[in-house]
């Protein structure tokens, strides 16, 4: 009997030092793809019975790419799930920083502070650029509560596989594994596919350190649109990569027998630039204004004025706008980062506020760009399809924006979202339970009590 009782504390105390040990050791991390990682604790009892989701950014891939190009297994995956075949609204300016954060937010870029990939910010007298690790780094520059710090506050661990904003503080919180963004390494094979493997090795955790939600960041078919344009077979070669990569990484989903939601979005299309740069101070006077590409910070109302009249009728290529009034549907006007007046392109042109400084050399525009106003340019549209456990299937959806992402995400996680400007009843019917509390688990021993009658 005693020595019962002992080999069962030895077996306990074995179990407890292998599962220090598993903690300890920690995942098998790519070599090619080191994660940073922050101690959150464990996931809560809660947070352990939760479903997952992996958010899939594929950057630049326009709403229409897949079926012009034979994207099979995206396709594949909105048949066995959901897609949006006119595609997935972006906000304004329809770019890569303001949008990601969209995504996770739930939030207009006004409202999150990303109104542009750069731009300046006159009480903090200070520049934030995405390629400056100085400025992507600092929570100071974003407002929100992304899904991954959502998660953390509410006791479920979370890994970024790269994502805009993952490598700052945010509201308190880190994503418990983040990885460093570094444009010379990010688009290599190695990298690409590291990507899948970190996602799967973090899945492969005990169930206290898993995290339910993983973002996964890809660079491509962006790079390929800007370079070549939409229409080359480049791109296409790039969108192909990327329909396979997400392949082998629903393939390693599966693999895992988890109840895993795959969500693969972008964050806005592409189009073929058209003439030459529209250059704003062969307009007008700059005199008295910074300017950060096409937002132009005024010193003086006097100067905002002036500038507005002289661009008022100076080119049918932009319309200028005093911030205050730029169109309620843009989301636009609020936020003094977006500069004023606001200069918004009426077709794809490539403005800019002044040529390049003497003795640098001026480049025609590249042959794609994007960033225009989503309501009058198809092509700016993105991509949505998503599967799994929580979503029903082959179901299309019309046209919807990417602000009402994150109440759905929230709700598949069951997290309590923090205030945000979509509504999960525009994706409500994406989903098993449509958008309800989820059915309570109940036995036929365990009913729930009748409510006493008074
Ligand atoms: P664009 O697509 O023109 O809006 O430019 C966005 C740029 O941001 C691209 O060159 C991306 O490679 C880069 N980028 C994407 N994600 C990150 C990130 N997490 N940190 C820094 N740069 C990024
Ligand atoms: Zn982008
Ligand atoms: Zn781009």
């Amino acid at each position: 009997m005693r020595f019962k009782r002992l080999e069962s504390v030895a077996i306990a105390v074995l179990l407890l030092a292998s599962s220090l040990s598993a903690r300890a050791q920690g995942p098998s991390l790519s070599a090619a793809l080191p994660l940073v990682h922050t101690d959150n604790g464990p996931n809560s009892p809660a947070a352990q019975k939760a479903h997952y989701v992996v958010l899939v950014s594929l950057d630049g891939f326009r709403w229409d790419y897949a079926k012009r190009d034979g994207a099979t297994h995206l396709l594949a995956l909105g048949k066995q799930g959901v897609w949006a075949p006119q595609g997935m609204l972006p906000s304004f300016p329809s770019l890569t920083f303001p949008n990601h954060f969209t995504i996770v937010t739930g939030l207009y870029p006004e409202h999150h502070g990303l109104v542009a990939n750069s731009f300046f910010d006159e009480t903090k007298q200070a520049r934030y650029g995405n390629a400056d690790s100085a400025a992507v780094t600092d929570g100071s520059w974003y407002s929100g509560v992304p899904l991954w710090s959502l998660a953390e506050g509410q006791g479920m661990r979370t890994a970024c596989i790269f994502w805009p904003g993952s490598e700052a503080e945010i509201a308190g919180h880190r994503p418990t594994w983040y990885a460093r963004f570094d444009n010379k390494t990010q688009a290599t094979d190695e990298v690409q596919r590291a990507r899948i493997d970190d996602a799967v090795a973090l899945l492969k955790l005990p169930d206290a350190d898993r995290p339910h939600f993983i973002t996964i960041y890809y660079s491509e078919p962006d790079h390929e649109g800007h370079q070549f344009g939409p229409d080359a077979p480049e791109t296409k070669a790039a969108v192909l990569k990327m329909d396979g990569m997400v392949a082998k990484l629903k393939t390693a989903l599966d693999a895992t027998h988890l109840p895993i939601d795959l969500v693969v979005v972008s964050d806005h299309g592409m189009v073929k630039t058209e003439g030459p740069w529209v250059t704003l101070d062969k307009f007008a006077d700059l005199t008295g204004f910074d300017a950060v590409g096409q937002l132009l910070y005024g010193k003086t109302e006097g100067d905002r004025v002036r500038l507005y009249n002289q661009l008022k009728k100076a080119s049918s290529q932009f319309i200028v706008y005093r911030r205050k009034n730029v169109p309620a549907d843009l989301h636009y006007n609020q936020n003094p980062r977006e500069g004023d007046p606001v200069v918004v392109a009426t077709g794809p042109f490539a403005i800019r506020a002044h040529e390049p400084a003497a003795g640098q050399p001026d480049t025609a525009p590249i042959p794609g760009a994007h960033g225009f106003d989503p309501r009058n340019m198809r092509q700016m549209k993105a991509s949505f399809f998503a599967a799994g456990p929580d979503i029903v299937s082959g179901k299309t959806l019309a046209p919807f924006e990417n602000v009402n992402l994150y109440p759905w995400m929230a709700h598949i996680l069951g997290l309590t979202p923090a205030k945000n400007d979509g509504n999960l009843n525009i994706l409500a019917g994406t989903l098993r339970d449509n958008g309800g509390e989820p059915a309570p688990a109940e036995s036929a021993d365990q009913k729930t009590p009748e409510p006493t009658k008074p």
